[in-house]
């Protein structure tokens, strides 16, 4: 059950080759759509391209489990790639995988939509004792997760999955995330004339100014973060504005600290605004949900046997960042996200050790034969 190294980085290259923009990944959707097919798995593809402005669905494949008492599995990982993926051109020395330097690798997250498709593919080579295997390779999830968010909760048919796309060696085991508010604040002021009337007028910008000294952000505990992004206002220096809009954030592993810290902010927008003659007016989105995994889960049992079972080191590690995983765990499927190696990601000296890659394969494969073994 070795894996076919020559064949599964030619498959790596071919599909980080492919362009696939967020919300543009119809040509790539195509190839691993003919891949599953070809590996013997029913193959569908959901509506929610054009409901997210994109032109491809989620690809959800299913294979059928020659052991029936067997938990039924999921893997998953994303197709899209952020920018500038387009003209990737891989190349491998010293071991090292690297993009040519002008765009990312785009490892995030072809190194784990790679290690399925060859894991898929020793066990069927094999013919490996495994259970009923759902595969989902998701479309947009880079700048809000949107595939997983807009994804019918009724087609997700497994027990536990895994979601490969964290940066960290094969072994490393994501269970627990934050879930994350998007705040946004428009504080209103009042305009005037700044040279004629300037007491007429009640500036929005001081007054937004005011309102983030006030405000606690960065890092809040060892779970909680938040931060302010984005910040517009204002037409030019003889005006007083009275508009300006503050984007921020707020994140935490913990349900009620994610309440409290979005609460505070919320609040002081709003105080420090009515102490001012202003009004603010703030609208809190639920981007994505927290989640922790109890180390008796099986998905946590199952990942940790069967790293062990190829001599990895599992790593349990708590992550400040969301995922597909958020929305799988919300839906009711226990989900771990798993690290494959890729470095760096989001720039253009994205990397991933070539050995990194053949174990994450080898890691699906070891994750699916335990299953096989084990009891639903
Ligand atoms: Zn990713």
């Amino acid at each position: 059950m070795a894996v076919n190294k020559e064949r599964m980085l030619a498959e790596f290259y071919e599909l980080v080759r492919i362009k696939c923009s967020t919300r543009a990944e119809r040509e790539v959707v195509d190839v691993v759509k003919a891949k599953l097919g070809a590996l013997g798995l029913t193959v569908d593809e959901d509506d929610i391209g054009g409901k997210i402005g994109g032109n491809a669905g989620n690809v959800i494949g299913f294979l059928k489990g020659n052991v029936a008492t067997a938990p039924v599995l999921m893997f998953s990982a994303h197709l899209d790639c952020v920018e500038p993926c387009g003209g990737i051109n891989p190349r491998l020395a010293d071991g090292v995988i690297t993009s040519g330097g002008d765009t990312v690798l785009g490892a995030d997250d072809k190194s784990g939509v790679a290690s399925i498709l060859e894991a898929l593919r020793i066990v069927g080579e094999a013919g490996l004792p495994h259970g009923d295997i759902q595969v989902i390779f998701t479309v947009a999830e880079e700048g809000g997760v949107n595939g997983s968010k807009n994804m019918d909760r009724a087609r997700l048919r497994a027990d536990f999955g895994y979601v490969l796309d964290s940066s960290g060696a094969p072994g490393r085991i994501i269970n627990a995330a934050p879930g994350q508010n998007s705040i946004k604040a428009i504080i209103r002021g009042k305009t005037a004339h700044a040279g004629l009337a300037p007491e007429e007028g009640v500036n929005a910008i001081v007054v937004a100014g005011k309102a983030l000294a006030e405000l606690r952000q960065g890092r809040i505990d060892a779970e909680t973060t938040a931060n302010v992004g984005i910040i517009k206002g204002g037409h030019a220096t003889n005006i007083v504005p009275d508009y300006v809009e503050i984007t921020s954030e707020a994140r935490s592993r913990n349900a009620a600290k994610l309440e409290a810290q979005t609460a505070h902010m919320v609040e002081t927008f709003e105080k420090v605004a009515a102490a001012n003659g202003a009004r603010a007016e703030v609208t809190v989105k639920r981007a994505y949900e927290p989640y922790v995994l109890a180390a008796d889960l099986p998905v946590v049992a199952l990942a940790r046997q069967a790293a062990e079972s190829i001599g990895l080191a599992p790593v349990f590690e708590a992550t400040g960042g969301g995922s597909d995983a958020n929305f799988f765990n919300t839906y009711g499927v226990p989900s771990a996200v798993l690290g494959t190696g890729m470095s760096k990601v989001h720039t253009t000296n994205e990397f991933i050790k070539e050995n990194d890659l053949y174990k994450t394969a080898e890691l699906v494969v070891a994750i699916i034969t335990t299953a096989a073994q084990s009891k639903k």
